[in-house]
């Protein structure tokens, strides 16, 4: 379970991890107070706190098409990088669109990034074989991208993720990106099985992985918590890179 950028990478946070700046839109303060205290909750003590200073995360609403991202936040000395970008509607302007579920699932994903955790898609036991791949970054258009990477084994992975995204979306993109993340040796995937359970792990991905390979490569831990967000293994896995101060 769980994928994560190692302790000695330069986390910058460490006592309190990670401290978010106050939001000063109205609405999407609510929803991220709460994510908030329902992560420490579900943890048992503060590992994330809002805070009145300057300092720490920035929490941006985006609008528009695009997604949620944070990656590594937490970890990067570059204050101007340290901002989530929380997407709670990908095509209107109001927060409707998705349940309050589903903006919690995404503001406490974001955080997860901030925290150093990684898509747990990106576990090594997840049935996407990297060896003959090439280090890459690249992340546009899926068919061009896969050809160059191209692995017999991983076709039917591949196929299925087109259709499980539809158009649109790139499927191949974070597998792809993987092999780089994994290359850097700064990504720590080793704790036993990949977690289907985990937010951090994209649910048509997950999906792919129960019907073809959970026997052998994956593992459910159970959901937490009455929003049923966190999995044991993230809480673990949280407990564990953030102990009790
Ligand atoms: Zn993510």
């Amino acid at each position: 379970m769980a994928v994560f950028y190692k302790r000695d990478s330069g986390r910058v946070w460490s006592q309190i991890p990670v401290r978010i700046q106050k939001c000063t839109d109205d609405k999407l303060r609510g929803l991220f107070a709460d994510a908030v205290a329902e992560l420490n909750g579900l943890i048992g003590y503060t590992v994330v706190q809002e805070t009145e200073s300057d300092e720490g995360i920035k929490v941006v609403r985006v609008t528009g098409q695009g997604s949620s991202r944070s990656q590594t936040t937490g970890y990067n000395t570059d204050p101007t990088k340290n901002r989530i970008d929380v997407n709670l509607n990908r095509t209107k302007g109001d927060y409707g669109e998705k349940s309050v579920s589903e903006n919690k699932f995404v503001i406490i994903h974001e955080l997860l990034h901030a925290l150093g955790f990684e898509h747990e898609q990106f576990h090594k036991r997840y049935p996407w074989d990297d060896t003959e791949l090439p280090v890459t970054s690249a992340l546009d258009q899926d068919d061009a991208v896969y050809a160059k990477l191209r692995v017999p084994g991983n076709q039917k992975i591949f196929n299925e993720l087109k259709t499980a995204y539809n158009s649109g979306f790139v499927p191949v993109q974070y597998l792809a990106s993987r092999r780089k993340n994994l290359s850097d040796t700064k990504l720590e995937t080793n704790w036993n099985n990949c977690d289907t359970n985990s937010i951090m792990m994209y649910p048509e991905h997950d999906k792919i992985l129960k019907a073809h390979f959970s026997a052998v490569v994956a593992q459910a831990t159970n959901k937490v918590g009455s929003s049923n967000l966190l999995s044991a293994g993230d809480i673990q896995a949280l407990r564990v890179i953030y102990p009790r101060a």
